[in-house]
């Protein structure tokens, strides 16, 4: 009979060390506002984020959420947006919900409430990406779903996945953010993508420049941020006044939908187009992002310019998303 004259101790599971790897601190979170995001939260994202570009570039996707659905849901119009989520889920190997051409052909039309259309999407999905036009909603849906929400915009408050989409255009584009001067051109009031960018650079060493029409000035909540924060801050009516020093030129379309009075939009829209001889006088490396869709605020001309990044920043949108996604699902 063969038996063993000494086994060999077994494997004692308390005596191994603690793991040492604490998660990124995303996995199962809901995502509403920039304010989540510290710059080692950031710095994850976008290491995660350049990774992805990496996979895309080499197999074009991976298997890393095969089996996990994200629902899609749009109450607001989108093309990038839920474009990229879509693309960013297929690309990692899991299923989408799209419910993003029009909230009409769904229950939505039928009088159902947000609480109870989210309710019912968890029951299929593992992840919800919300467009709605209440500032506040994305964290009433995030209160009824056990599953993560992702605040893909709320009305003129915040559109935290494009802040992170913008931020990291900016570092692929100019290698830093420290010491970077950055203006921001358009509808500072309503433009959601503003909030959040200004909010997440309020971590870093930058100079901020304002530039709007007087009735659409950034809000007094967030230029008190920024102010709180240290910021060398300045407002001003004129582009011309900032392009000059600018590194980054961030521009962005007034937002005709969150006008009550239409004369007034009428006033405003056509406030600014940044033309060949505007991009003249800027520096030879400043960058022109938007987080689209133009309607006039750059002109075609300027597309060609290797200064424009705008198309780069849509790519860099899949990246993040991909990033994201895998995060919260806990594949970090
Ligand atoms: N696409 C961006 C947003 O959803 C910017 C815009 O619509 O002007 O906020």
């Amino acid at each position: 009979m063969l038996i063993k004259e000494k086994l060999p101790p077994l494997f004692n599971f308390d005596a191994l060390p603690e793991p040492t790897y604490t998660g990124n601190g995303l996995t199962d979170q809901d995502v509403i506002s920039v304010s989540q995001f510290d710059t080692e939260r950031l710095d994850y994202i976008f290491s995660r984020a350049g990774e992805m570009r990496e996979l895309v570039e080499r197999v074009g996707s991976t298997d890393l959420l095969r089996g996990r659905v994200l629902a899609c849901l749009f109450y607001e119009p989108s093309t990038r947006t839920s474009a990229s989520f879509i693309s960013a889920m297929e690309r990692l190997g899991g299923g989408v919900i799209p419910i993003t051409q029009g909230v009409q052909f769904s229950s939505v039309s039928k009088g159902e409430t947000l609480a109870d259309t989210i309710r019912t999407l968890e029951q299929f999905s593992d992840v919800i990406v919300l467009r709605h036009p209440t500032v506040g909603s994305a964290q009433v849906a995030a209160d009824y779903a056990a599953i993560p929400v992702i605040n893909a915009g709320d009305g003129p408050g915040e559109h935290p996945t494009q802040a992170l989409l913008d931020l990291f255009t900016i570092k692929e584009e100019l290698g830093r953010i420290n010491g970077l001067k950055i203006a921001m051109v358009g509808d500072l009031r309503y433009g959601r993508t503003v909030h959040s960018l200004t909010r997440l650079l309020t971590q870093y060493d930058v100079s901020l420049r304002f530039v709007s029409p007087e009735i659409l000035r950034l809000p007094l909540t967030i230029m008190n941020q920024v102010i709180d924060a240290g910021i060398d801050v300045r407002e001003t009516h004129d582009v011309a006044d900032v392009i000059k020093n600018a590194d980054v030129l961030y521009v962005t379309r007034v937002q005709k939908e969150r006008f009550t009075d239409l004369a007034q939009y009428e006033e405003v829209k056509n406030h600014y187009e940044i033309t060949p001889e505007l991009m003249a006088i800027a520096k030879q490396d400043m960058v022109v992002m938007h987080p689209l869709p133009r309607v006039g605020e750059i002109h075609y001309a300027v597309d060609d310019d290797p200064r424009a990044a705008y198309f780069r920043q849509v790519r860099n949108g899949m990246y993040i998303r991909m990033a994201l996604l895998a995060a919260v699902l806990g594949k970090a």
